[in-house]
Order: structure tokens, then C-alpha cells, then sequence
């Protein structure tokens, strides 16, 4: 299923839902004043009357009181028991779209960036930690706090880590790029993950892929082949923050090198922002890649690097 058809199916059952939540607070409201019940009766009534009495369906001559004295009344009864005429008939998810997904200008609404976001992050791997794995939820304790020859701890590593993540967030929307490096298990997917669920909560348009599979989409669409997974090619291009997990584990080939370059590079000249995260050090992302991409990350990225122990392995012994 295309994330279109499923986006138009949530908005179909929105507005099903808004119809649902009227009808209740319609019906209990007029449990508990039966004369709007009956003001509503009659002003149904009178609506039908006039309409025949129109068109000559109907000779009788209706008496009582018109329409707008009906109207009126119901209005003021309104005001006297403290409801508010919109809350019986108007009822959104969302007021700015009207449950429409886009907006009055023809743009799309934030709401339905959010939802388009969710669903590819909901076909991401990190879909799970997502909410989980959050800045509140971030603790140093894990990390050693013995300093290493640079007078480093990979406790102070990981607090000046966190703070850029922090920051970068905080900062958005930026044209920041941040490339993070370590060896497995020190808390890389855990600080892209804890970006991507602060910066999807503010429907930001957010694409998280492994390298291998990033590069195979990009390799379906370039050699015309059928995409096979959720993610498309113009979801990649057009995210506005593109996260790119474990660079360096896919297979290294002159296609991965040259579409690695052109979509840095075509990142950086759109304003869009990357967040690249790899096991690589610094020095062999200059080996295992053109100097002309290693270049382009070094100039235009914050480089964060973790090291110490996996801390999976340290919870075990904690
Ligand atoms: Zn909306």
C-alpha cells in the first residue's frame, strides 16, 4: 500500500470520527436539555414546512413562530445553558486543514507532513525505539569516566555528543549536517533515534535508512529496476533530514561512491540536512571513500565522536 492511499484512508476516517464525536455530543447534550431537542425539532420542522409551501407541495399555512424567531431562541437557549454553537457542530483533528490535509492556500498542512513522516519512519528499522530512545531518557551512567591519552573519557565524549544532538535539534530547521562516529554499541542510533523522534514530533520530514538499503533504493531508481522497498527514491531526495545509518556496511563499489557524493553534495547546495553515522574512523572514511566526498563531510559537517565499550555488553555486567 502507497503511503498516498493510506494517508487518504486515515483522513477518511477522520472525518468519520468527527462525525462520530458531533452525533455524541449532540445526543448528550440534548439528554440533558430536552427543550434544545425540541427547539432543534422544531426548526427541522419549519425548514421542511417552508421548503413545501415553496413549491406549492403544501397548502397548509404554517403558523407560529418563523425561522429566525426559531433560530433566535435556540441561540439565546444556547447562551443561557453555556454551550457554544461550534461545539455541536464543528469538531476537527485538525482546525487549521479541516481534516483535509492541505490548507487554504492549496499547501499541505502540517498534519499531513506529520503523518507522512510517521509512516516512513514507521517502515524504518528504528520504528520500535522510536519514543524510547529520548533525550529524557539518555543516561551518561553507562559510560566509563576514565580518560583516555587525549585526557578524554568516553563519558565526556558522550555528554559533548549529546549536547550537539541537543543542539542540533533545538536548532532545527538549520542547514546542519552531523556526521557521528564510534564502534558499535556506544549510543550512535541511540542519538539519531532520539533526534528523529523530537524532530518527527514537530513534523519534520525525516527519512532514516541504513546505508545498504539507502543505496539500493538509490540503485533501483538509477538502473530503472522496481523498487522493492517502502521507501522511495524521492522520499530520500526530498527529506528534509536525511539520517544515514552505519555508513561503511554496504559494499563498497564505484556506484556507492558516486551517488554518495552527488547526494551530499546536492544536500548541501539545497539547504537540506544529513546525519550520516558510522563505525568508520575518521581516517578511513578518506580510505574507503573519493577524497572529493570525504572533503565535502569534513568541510560542511559537525564531526561527534563516541568511543569506550559497547554498552550492551556493560549493562549485562551492571
Ligand atoms: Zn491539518
Amino acid at each position: 500500500m502507497t503511503d498516498a492511499y493510506l494517508i487518504d484512508e486515515i483522513y477518511k476516517e477522520r472525518i468519520l470520527e468527527n462525525q462520530r464525536i458531533l452525533d455524541k455530543r449532540v445526543n448528550d447534550t440534548y439528554d440533558k436539555y430536552p427543550l434544545l431537542k425540541e427547539l432543534d425539532d422544531k426548526i427541522s420542522s419549519k425548514i421542511i414546512a417552508d421548503t413545501l409551501k415553496k413549491i406549492g407541495a403544501s397548502a397548509a399555512s404554517s403558523d407560529g413562530a418563523s425561522l429566525e424567531e426559531l433560530k433566535a431562541k435556540r441561540l439565546s437557549y444556547l447562551k443561557e445553558i453555556g454551550i457554544d454553537d461550534n461545539y455541536l457542530t464543528s469538531y476537527y483533528h485538525c482546525d487549521k486543514c479541516r481534516d483535509t490535509g492541505y490548507l487554504e492556500n492549496g499547501t499541505l498542512c502540517t498534519c499531513f507532513i506529520k503523518l507522512k513522516a510517521e509512516l516512513m519512519i514507521k517502515r524504518s528499522p528504528i520504528r520500535d525505539r522510536i519514543g524510547k530512545d529520548t533525550f529524557s531518557n539518555f543516561t551518561f551512567d553507562y559510560y566509563s569516566d576514565k580518560a583516555n591519552d587525549n585526557g578524554i573519557s568516553p563519558k565526556d565524549a558522550a555528554k559533548a555528543a549529546y549536547d550537539e544532538a541537543v543542539s542540533f535539534v533545538k536548532g532545527y530547521p538549520s542547514n546542519e549536517n552531523m556526521l557521528i562516529t564510534g564502534p558499535t554499541g556506544v549510543g550512535k542510533t541511540y542519538l539519531t533515534t532520539a533526534i528523529v523522534s523530537e524532530l518527527i514530533k514537530d513534523a519534520h520530514m525525516v527519512c532514516y535508512l541504513p546505508a545498504a538499503d539507502l543505496f539500493e533504493i538509490m540503485g533501483d531508481h538509477t538502473f530503472n529496476r522496481p523498487s522493492s522497498g517502502d521507501i522511495s527514491y524521492k522520499d530520500i531526495v526530498n527529506s528534509k533530514v536525511l539520517i544515514i545509518d552505519d555508513l561503511g556496511t554496504e559494499l563498497n563499489s564505484g556506484f556507492v561512491d558516486s551517488t554518495l557524493f552527488s547526494l551530499i553534495n546536492n544536500r548541501l547546495n539545497q539547504g537540506l540536512s544529513t546525519i550520516i553515522s558510522t563505525n568508520l574512523g575518521i581516517n578511513q572514511i578518506g580510505e574507503n571513500y573519493s577524497s572529493r566526498i570525504a572533503s565535502r563531510i569534513f568541510e560542511n559537517y559537525r564531526v561527534i565522536k563516541l568511543f569506550g565499550n559497547d554498552i550492551r555488553l556493560v549493562k549485562r555486567n551492571f
